[in-house]
């Protein structure tokens, strides 16, 4: 069999491999008519080809690396009693106790090895001290982190998670462990809603008009927010909801996890605009009494996004740009497709400006990082798989490989593949080297049979005699 013959038939089988438990039964619950013979809403066992790929996967993978599980559990200081947030009418915003099948130690053949590690990674539930009498996190409240830092006189909150009635839990909890504070700023690190939805429970407006609380963002970020959550919102709504399997049961059958925490809440969702917009690439601020200095990152995984450096603790913020999952290059909810080339150069300034002496790195999403060493392996790690990403892909288009090919072509070298900061779980291979392409080239193959294709039910296109 030929390299690439091989390489395709490889590929495409652990594809459909990784991504079965997420599409599989999400497309089932929604076209259950066409997919009831095929999907068991119960859920089936594996079949003994699946799970002889899932234990082939468990040997080729480094499963003797634990230093995430390390991480994600250091510094655990209190989680509530429940593990349900409620709304005002008694309805369930969020509920991380439909995961606890994950909490046994069960190996399920059902799901991807390296997907049930992350799924189980993202357990995270509670009050985390990340840095002793300053920085904390509320993590497995939301799909995103509450991260709070202690200021002089309050607590100044990075990210106010999707919805009012989480956020507020998060506070909540954060005030009885560690001593009531009131909230003196709110920073916004991206346009995305999981980062400013939220904000109504942990502050009004008529405090930030007061002048009480200040709000800032990176630069266009109302611009974004409102564009990628307006324009094409309903759309987008109804595609969040593919996305991340919303209305799939939890199980080792259904929706396990989204790479970047468990799932959305279902709570209300606000918006309070910014009191202070940072524009400049790097722009220093005291914010009751704690030096930051802001590096906005536009083009990166949101079009408004900001990282933030703390010098007198040596603590690096990486927003959403540095995660433990590899990220959308094209985010399967729709939205412009993003640029891994830049990203990968904002990744690159960050590590020389603050990376170089960073001791702690926290995110938005998944769980801190503590060491130098370790901080500069998962930033190159990252910068590297971006890189590598836009370049080789943009090398093989250059070579004749099609937006229909590429998937099966594009390979991410072995080096970053021992690497679980490497691992794809948000942004798959596969989707993100259709997205390098589709960013400079378009949808279009280049076959001109293809130029118009049929509907999905059939009809041709009644519009190609208007010439
Ligand atoms: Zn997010």
């Amino acid at each position: 069999m030929s390299n690439i013959a091989e390489r395709r038939r490889r590929g495409s089988f652990v594809h459909a491999a990784s991504r079965i438990v997420l599409f599989a039964g999400c497309l089932g619950a929604v076209f259950s008519a066409a997919a009831q013979d095929h999907f068991n809403p119960k859920g089936a066992p594996a079949s003994r080809h699946t799970a002889e790929l899932q234990e082939a996967l468990r040997e080729s993978l480094p499963f003797e690396d634990t230093r995430d599980f390390d991480e994600s559990r250091r510094g655990f200081i209190a989680a509530p009693d429940s593990k349900q947030i409620l709304g005002a009418q008694g309805n369930v915003v969020w509920d991380m106790g439909r995961y606890d099948f994950l909490l046994g130690g069960e190996q399920f053949d059902t799901m991807h090895p390296s997907l049930q590690r992350q799924a189980t990674l993202n357990m995270n539930f509670g009050l985390y001290e990340v840095v002793p009498d300053f920085i904390y996190q509320v993590r497995g409240f939301d799909l995103a982190n509450m991260t709070l830092i202690r200021g002089e006189t309050g607590w100044i909150l990075f990210d106010v998670l999707l919805s009012s009635e989480t956020a507020a839990a998060a506070l909540k909890l954060a005030n009885e462990q560690l001593g009531e504070l009131p909230v003196k700023a709110v920073v916004y690190s991206h346009s995305h809603i999981d980062h400013f939805g939220g904000v109504l429970g942990v502050t009004s407006p008529e405090e930030v008009n007061r002048g009480d609380v200040a709000v800032f963002a990176p630069i266009g970020f109302m611009e974004e927010a409102i564009s990628e959550n307006v324009y094409a919102g309903n759309s987008m709504t109804r595609r969040a909801g593919f996305q991340y399997g919303r209305v799939m049961p939890s199980s080792p059958f259904g929706q396990v996890d989204s790479a970047i925490g468990k799932g959305l809440s279902a709570g209300s969702t606000g918006l309070i605009p910014p009191t202070v917009v940072v524009t400049d690439r790097f722009e220093e601020h005291v914010i009751d009494g704690v030096r930051i200095v802001f590096q906005n990152t536009p083009g990166t995984e949101a079009p408004a996004e900001m990282n933030a450096w703390f010098p007198d603790k040596k603590v690096f913020w990486a927003a959403e740009n540095i995660t433990a999952t590899i990220h959308n290059i094209y985010t399967l909810r729709g939205a412009l497709v993003r640029d891994a080339l830049a990203w990968s150069k904002q990744i690159n300034t960050a590590l020389y400006e603050f990376g170089l002496d960073a001791e702690v790195m926290i995110s938005s999403h998944n769980w801190p990082r503590w060491g130098n060493a370790r901080i500069q392996e998962v930033m190159r790690t990252q910068r590297d798989a971006y890189a590598n990403l836009n370049n080789q892909v943009l090398n093989l288009a250059n070579q004749g490989v099609t937006i229909n090919e590429i998937h099966n072509e594009y390979q991410v070298p072995p080096s970053l593949q021992q690497k679980w900061s490497a691992r794809q779980y948000h942004g798959s291979e596969f989707h993100n080297a259709r997205a390098v392409i589709n960013r400079y080239l378009g949808y279009w193959d280049g076959n001109p049979a293809t130029l118009a294709p049929l509907s999905p039910l059939g009809q041709p296109s009644s519009r190609l005699g208007g010439f």
